[in-house]
């Protein structure tokens, strides 16, 4: 499926900095839309129902599934998360760009259906870094954080998947690299063309 906005996906093992980074380029650049996914997790302190997630019941996440409703979902850490197909394809069509955060089984599901689709995988930059980060965040108990842990080795070795690679350890450094993804989409011919019609026309560029 071809389609006029950008689809960015980042993945990265739990702790990498992935909503951190995404958080902050939502903040510096408003043409880039979240997608928000649902999920059979529960709710973490400040998170709010619409916001961070639609948190969802197992019984709806199934009705969802039944309905074709996902444009991918996968089960990560023993929970099921999902794209909606609503959360993308009206967001895409208008021309927006749109950024999912999601695993690397729903990224390379989404490379299957949008191949324009973009695949950037943070990394930390250690894994005594990555420890610390999940338990500096202290949002999970500790045997969440160890299956996390545990998890990420698996996760990381998917990287080779992606088209692009972030290493997150100077947060502001790693900030830069995304946008830079991101504008470089944007330069590419078709999105020029598209973008700075005008231009193209004066300049005689059929
Ligand atoms: P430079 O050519 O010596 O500036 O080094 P780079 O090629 O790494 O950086 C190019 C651009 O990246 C510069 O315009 C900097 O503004 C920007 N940049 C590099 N590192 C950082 C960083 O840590 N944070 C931010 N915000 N920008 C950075
Ligand atoms: P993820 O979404 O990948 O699970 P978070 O964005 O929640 O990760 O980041 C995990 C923790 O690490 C958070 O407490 C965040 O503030 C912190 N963090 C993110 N990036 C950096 C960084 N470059 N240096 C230090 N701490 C970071
Ligand atoms: P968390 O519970 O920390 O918010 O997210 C746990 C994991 O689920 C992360 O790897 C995150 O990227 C992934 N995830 C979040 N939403 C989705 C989604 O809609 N689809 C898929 N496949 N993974 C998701």
């Amino acid at each position: 499926m071809d389609y006029p906005g950008n689809l960015f996906v980042v993945s990265a093992p739990s702790g990498a900095g992935k909503s951190s980074l995404v958080k902050a380029l939502l903040e510096l650049d408003s043409h880039v839309q979240p997608s928000v996914s649902h999920t059979t997790r529960a709710p973490r302190g400040q998170e709010k129902h619409g916001r961070e997630y639609f948190f969802v019941s197992e019984q709806e996440f199934d009705a969802m599934v039944a309905a074709n409703g996902f444009v991918e979902w996968a089960n990560v850490h023993g929970r099921r998360y999902g794209t909606s197909r609503k959360a993308i394809e009206e967001r895409v069509a208008l021309g927006a760009d749109v950024v999912l955060e999601i695993d690397y089984q729903g990224a390379l599901q989404i490379k299957q259906a949008f191949v324009n689709a973009v695949l950037i995988f943070i990394l930390p930059p250690s894994w005594e870094e990555l420890r610390s980060r999940l338990e500096r965040r202290g949002e999970d108990a500790a045997d969440v954080i160890d299956l996390r842990l545990k998890n990420a080795e698996e996760e990381m070795a998917q990287a080779g998947k992606f088209d692009f690679v972030i290493i997150n350890e100077v947060f502001e450094r790693a900030l830069f690299d995304l946008k830079t993804i991101v504008h470089a989409q944007r330069l590419k011919y078709a999105a020029q063309r598209r973008a700075r019609a005008d231009t193209f026309e004066s300049l005689n560029i059929p």
